[in-house]
């Protein structure tokens, strides 16, 4: 990782500002010195670094893109995309972490919540003093949350919430957790529910191979007391939380280059250095032809995320934009994977590199946030206007 250089074969450079370039390379400095060192033995032990939540949180690595007065970095969408990547260069783990923070939680209260919510919450996510987790997926409703059954009532001078939720990144250590469930109407609506609230429990799920230094679990709700200036009242229906999952889908795109990119860099200098038949194998036609593509698909992923990026700094980028691009993103990242693991040989399923971490990393990633198939299924909406998943 000394000397990394990301590939910008198309000089993309040229239409970052000063500014990217320096946030870009403070979260290459931070993923080098607080990361990568360390997240091989994390991923390894299936350890969640609760410190680097601290640490995410003085590099304005939660929500870049909330305004400065809630604590968030008041930066452009390029900017957001840019740390995420880095991260994901890191691990999509880490990545995950710091997207639930401010995608899935700080966008939420700053969008649908009132002043008093976003002053008493944004801050302190902001700087890393508490952790979020974002409640949607249950058992029994994953690609389908619309038929989610968690539920709350009104009681008068509090609502009654129960129910469950599960694949829950961050819901072992969060403060907070962002959860969608229905009223009596059967409208979807956020609360925000705190750790210490009688009823409310987040058991860890064990046993993942993927997002190992990630820490999940599931939300339990039995007859949980939430107050009702705990309720999220600026939108409803399932738009909404489908609003927060759009903007973190846009900065997964971003951090799946960086993973591609890491799994690249260290398939290419591999190859430079692994002498097999008397020279490098990166002098094999087979070897070549796999670099080659890597360089071409992350060369084409950077150009879509960058444009993507304008349109979401123009408030122009549609859902539809943005699964083409998440979903283009892991796919690539994936395969890249593959063929850098194979470019590795045997060591390709070691610790020794982060090649096979970062392909089971990989395959939560092009199933979270809207499974492969179902982005496929939004884009074949959009074309023909036919919902096929339905
Ligand atoms: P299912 O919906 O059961 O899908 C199974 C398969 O069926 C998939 O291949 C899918 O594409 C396919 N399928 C389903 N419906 C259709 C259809 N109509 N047409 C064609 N194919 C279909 N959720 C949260 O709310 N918050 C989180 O923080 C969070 N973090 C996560 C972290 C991890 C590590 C993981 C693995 C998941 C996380 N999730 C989270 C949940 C994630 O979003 C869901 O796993 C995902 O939406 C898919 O739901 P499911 O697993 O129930 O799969």
């Amino acid at each position: 990782q000394d000397a990394f250089d990301h590939p910008d074969f198309y000089a993309l450079d040229d239409l970052l500002t000063e500014e990217h370039k320096l946030i870009r390379s403070s979260i290459r400095d931070f993923v080098k010195r607080e990361i990568s060192p360390y997240i091989e033995d994390w991923a390894q032990r299936a350890h969640f670094p609760y410190e680097i939540v601290k640490k995410f949180g003085d590099i304005g690595a939660f929500g870049p893109t909330i305004p400065t007065e809630y604590g968030g970095g008041g930066l452009d969408y390029i900017s957001y995309g840019l740390i995420m990547q880095e991260i994901e260069r890191g691990d999509s783990g880490m990545r995950s972490t710091a997207s639930v923070q401010g995608s899935l939680v700080m966008y939420p209260i700053y969008k649908f919540g009132n002043e008093a919510q976003r002053k008493k919450y944004l801050p302190k996510l902001a700087s890393g003093e508490w952790l979020g987790c974002f409640g949607l997926t249950e058992p029994d409703h994953g690609s389908n949350p619309g038929g989610m059954v968690t539920n709350f009532k009104d009681m008068g001078d509090h609502y009654l919430l129960n129910g469950a939720k599960m694949w829950i990144s961050n819901s072992p250590k969060a403060d907070i957790a962002v959860v969608w469930a229905k009223n009596e109407q059967g409208r979807i609506h956020g609360l925000v529910v705190e750790r210490g609230m009688p009823g409310f429990s987040t058991p860890e799920t064990h046993g993942k191979w993927s997002l190992r230094a990630s820490t999940t679990g599931e939300l339990v709700f039995d007859n949980v007391k939430v107050p009702k200036e705990n309720l999220l009242p600026n939108k409803n229906g399932l738009g909404a939380p489908l609003m927060c999952l759009d903007s973190a889908r846009y900065g997964i795109a971003w951090g799946a280059i960086g993973a591609a990119m890491d799994c690249y860099d260290s398939a290419r200098r591999y190859a430079m250095e692994r002498i097999q038949f008397g020279k490098p194998i990166a002098s094999f036609q087979l070897v070549q032809k796999k670099l080659a593509e890597m360089l071409t698909e992350i060369t084409k992923a950077q150009l879509l995320n960058w444009r993507l990026g304008v349109l979401m700094n123009e408030g122009k980028a549609t859902t539809p934009q943005i699964s083409m691009a998440k979903r283009n993103s892991v796919q690539m990242a994936l395969e890249i994977a593959r063929e850098a693991r194979q470019i590795h040989g045997g060591m390709g399923i070691t610790g020794e590199y982060p090649i096979m971490r970062h392909m089971m990393n990989l395959e939560s990633v092009v199933t979270y946030e809207g499974t492969h198939d179902i982005h496929l299924l939004i884009l074949g909406n959009t074309i023909t206007g036919i919902p096929a998943f339905v």
